[in-house]
């Protein structure tokens, strides 16, 4: 069976205080879920204290980038082993985000997603098309090109500790929800493009989220589609409320 996963990706928003509470917020709000392994991303500056809150608890915790190198002279840059040595357990990589304002190439997720998985990090891999792609239904064969450049040289065993977001870039931010057809027809495609490379039993363990604009009020008919396994959340995580009301569309 595969995992249900609901993350809250935070971004760059929030003070220190106001992120503690907002996971004290969550961890009570959370009491009451079974079945859905809850993940946040606050910023580093906040994982170390985020760390030592979430000790106790099932939510599991994520950060937002790491760099795509071992260690040394990379000024500003976070690895993949810090976060390992705080207790960070995930870490969402290639978000369109880094990819539109850092120039992050697929080449350059797969080396992160090496690292990640070699200090025991689970990536979140996001795919998904800007909306001139999607107009010109070229959506299916860039998802494919992501997926196939991300995982270059990624093992089946490793493949087993990697959650994949697919997020419509037009949706992200944009209030825009993907439909839940649009979204199971992705998830379903990626499904298949993970059992060609890795067999059935990896495809169908695999964790799909979708990503964009998710909301309490669409994430339940997205949710109940059967490729869609959970949410990557960004403006609607930063919200207790919200967050588990979503984690609750199961
Ligand atoms: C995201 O950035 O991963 C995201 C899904 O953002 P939002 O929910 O705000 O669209």
């Amino acid at each position: 069976m595969r995992k249900k996963i609901v993350a809250g990706n935070w971004k760059m928003n929030l003070t220190f205080p106001e992120g503690i509470k907002l996971i004290n917020d969550i961890i009570q709000g959370s009491e009451s879920l079974s079945d859905v392994q809850l993940v946040i991303a606050p910023p580093f500056t906040y994982s170390h204290e985020a760390s030592k809150i979430l000790e106790k608890t099932n939510i599991g915790l994520a950060a937002q980038n790491c760099t795509n190198n071992e260690e040394g002279a990379f000024t500003g840059e976070i690895s993949a082993k810090m976060l390992n040595s705080i207790g960070v357990k995930y870490v969402i990589l290639g978000h369109s985000e880094r990819r539109a304002y850092y120039g992050e190439t697929d080449e350059i997720v797969n080396e992160k997603i090496k690292l990640a998985l070699k200090y025991s990090i689970n990536p979140i891999v996001c795919c998904g098309e800007v909306l001139p792609e999607r107009e010109n239904n070229e959506h299916f064969s860039v998802v494919a090109k992501q997926i196939k450049g991300m995982f270059y040289e990624i093992t089946p065993k490793q493949v087993s500790n990697i959650i994949i977001a697919y997020e419509p870039v037009w949706a992200i931010g944009t209030g825009k929800t993907a439909t839940p057809k649009q979204a199971q027809e992705m998830h379903h495609f990626i499904r298949e493009a993970i059992q060609n490379s890795y067999g059935h039993e990896i495809a169908n363990n695999l964790s799909i989220l979708y990503g964009g604009s998710c909301k309490p009020s669409t994430a339940k008919d997205i949710f109940h589609k059967s490729d869609v396994d959970g949410g990557l959340i960004g403006g609607a995580s930063l919200n207790a409320d919200d967050f588990i009301n979503i984690a609750n569309s199961f």
